[in-house]
């Protein structure tokens, strides 16, 4: 018989709080060695494919931010989440799904188009609130379907910058794999540029860059938020998107 180490069983977690030390051993050196000591990096738990008890595991253990890719596998987790930590919408959101989610998340990252900021602007106004967006941008000019170009970014800002149940608070970036230093570097500098743009209604707190096999390097680029999967949860089983 064989054991499945994914039982309910909070001793089989184990290594999800060990790797939880290293992330934190390792973001504390990094923000060290290349940002300040005193600077703010979070740490967020990215969720695909993870089981709610694990996830709730995370958040005893210290774990305070959630990344969702999927409306679908969202919804049906959910109301299983421990609500101590709060959940953020990283993966390619289309404009008829921003309804399952606009009153369960405290922030949406992946926004990448006027048509799908307007959506969220009127939803967010129906329902009596603002909604915090990340600006996602394609850093790698990948044919990728997500993300908006480099140089179009500040330009969506200025446009987003107008509608009023909508604020920018900063941007995401999916480098390509294998990428080098330099579009994390690219990445930073958009970000301080529009940062001293000084846009109305918007901003620049949030850098989110940088996953399991990067974010050391990403904080060594001004990242402030760091999504890490497959380091904290271990490999995932199935989809990788
Ligand atoms: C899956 C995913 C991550 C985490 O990736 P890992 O390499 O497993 O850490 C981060 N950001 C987004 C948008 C993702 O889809």
């Amino acid at each position: 018989m064989t054991v499945d180490p994914l039982q309910n069983n909070q001793y089989n977690f184990q290594y999800i709080l060990e790797n939880y030390k290293e992330i934190c051993y390792n973001v504390e050196n990094a923000k060290a060695k290349y940002q300040s000591e005193s600077s703010e990096v979070q740490i967020m738990a990215v969720t695909k494919t993870v089981e709610p008890e694990k996830i709730n595991f995370a958040i005893s253990q210290g774990v305070r931010l959630l990344g969702e890719n999927r409306v679908q596998e969202y919804i049906s987790k959910k109301d299983q989440y421990d609500s101590s930590a709060q959940v953020h919408f990283i993966g390619h959101l289309q404009t008829n799904k921003v309804k399952y989610i606009i009153n369960d998340v405290s922030l949406i990252q992946s926004v990448d188009s006027v048509k799908l900021a307007a959506e969220i602007n009127r939803l967010a106004q129906n329902n009596n609130k603002i909604m915090d967006v990340l600006i996602e941008v394609n850093v790698g000019n990948e044919l990728s379907k997500s993300g908006i170009g480099y140089g179009d970014c500040v330009g969506l800002i200025n446009e987003i910058s107008q509608l009023e149940n909508i604020k920018v608070k900063g941007l995401m970036a999916i480098p390509p794999i294998g990428c080098g230093e330099e579009e994390f570097e690219r990445m930073h500098e958009l970000f301080e540029k529009i940062k001293a743009d000084k846009i109305n209604g918007v901003s620049m707190d949030v850098l989110s860059m940088g996953m399991s096999g990067d974010y050391e390097l990403a904080i060594k680029h001004g990242s402030n938020l760091v999504r890490i999967g497959t380091k904290l949860f271990g490999a995932r089983k199935y989809f990788g998107g």
